[in-house]
């Protein structure tokens, strides 16, 4: 029987198992299907992690997360390199099936993350990471006095639109409707911000550019063509929140969900079930970051700590 189970290896599990191994839970394991490390790994530059500043060549996200797992792991915490499926709870015990074997486990925390959605167009892989980005906390400070687009009508993009606004020299929004899903004073906020200039009914067609990067993106508005000379584009038109290892066999989740399918956690990380903790980008309101993910690992891996010892008297 696992004290506990962590599920995905990204900054939030890493540093949940840190905290709950050092803390003296002994059987602990984490559930990743891939190296760990977790989303940041596919970032060639981060310099908002505190501490690990590198300015010429830029600590790559791969640099920032390789000495994670040593450290994370030199006080028990194991990795098994496995798929979660599902996680159920029968009283008091979690049942965690893998693509290796199913295990029992007292509590489980859940540090899955979530994947931005991709809009479709010609040239969003080939620029991801060159001038495409999903993230303005992340990477807007790399267009600082430049002009940048934001594609996307929800809260998300607006917000974003605003944040990008305080570095970049202009904002161009870019929605494919003349109305926005996004609150209305963060519509009217974005609509008085001189920086921010608005392209409705329009969608973008091809971002193009050198080996270099992103030089421009053709956006298609009421059967015209633009050709938009941006070196940066935003892109936000929803995310995948990666929490199918807690659905039900009936279809229901073993804990609350929002409408978003995010997971409701309080300030402890404590999930609507008793046992079970979200971390890092699958809960709500989660910042997205680095830093942050970690945190909510550190938070996460106290509290399960301590469920399991005042639970089962461990
Ligand atoms: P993730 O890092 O997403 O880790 C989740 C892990 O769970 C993954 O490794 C995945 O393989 C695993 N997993 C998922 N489902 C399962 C399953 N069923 N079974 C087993 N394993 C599973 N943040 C910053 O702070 N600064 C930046 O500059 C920055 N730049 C970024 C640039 C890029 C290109 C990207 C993609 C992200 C960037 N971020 C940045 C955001 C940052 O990477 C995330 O906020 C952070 O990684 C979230 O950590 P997490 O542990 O919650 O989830």
């Amino acid at each position: 029987m696992l004290d506990l189970a962590i599920i995905g290896g990204g900054p939030a599990g890493l540093t949940a198992g840190l905290y709950a191994t050092r803390g003296g839970l002994k059987n602990v394991i984490m559930f990743e299907m891939g190296l760990p490390g977790g989303q940041i790994t596919q970032s060639s530059e981060i310099e908002n992690y505190p501490g690990v500043f590198r300015e010429d060549p830029p600590l790559t996200g791969m640099e920032l997360m390789e000495p994670w797992p040593k450290q994370c792991m030199h006080f028990g915490l194991k990795h098994e390199m496995a798929e979660v499926k599902q996680v159920k709870k029968d009283g008091d015990i979690f049942k965690v099936i893998t693509s290796s074997g199913e295990y029992d486990a007292k509590s489980v925390i859940v540090c899955t993350g979530s994947t931005p959605k991709k809009a479709g167009f010609k040239g969003e892989d080939e620029f991801f990471g060159k001038g495409i980005s999903t993230c303005a906390t992340c990477d807007g400070f790399f267009y600082k006095d430049k002009e940048v687009a934001v594609l996307g009508g929800g809260d998300t993009a607006l917000e974003e639109a605003l944040y990008l606004a305080n570095i970049c020299s202009k904002v161009y929004v870019i929605h494919r409707r003349d109305k926005f899903r996004a609150a209305p004073p963060t519509v009217e906020r974005a609509k008085k911000n001189e920086k921010i200039e608005f392209i409705l009914n329009a969608t973008v067609k091809e971002a193009y550019g050198s080996d270099k990067g992103l030089e421009g993106i053709i956006i298609e508005q009421n059967g015209k063509e633009i050709d938009l000379k941006v070196s940066g584009l935003f892109v936000f038109v929803g995310r995948i929140v990666n929490n199918q290892v807690l659905k039900q066999d009936d279809g229901s989740y073993l804990c609350d969900l929002n409408d978003w399918g995010e997971v409701l956690v309080n300030l402890k990380m404590h999930t609507s079930t008793p046992g079970l903790y979200a971390a890092g980008d699958i809960r709500v309101d989660a910042p997205k970051q680095v830093v942050c993910a970690a945190g909510d690992g550190a938070t996460a891996g106290m509290e399960a700590l301590n469920y399991v010892q005042e639970k089962f008297n461990d």
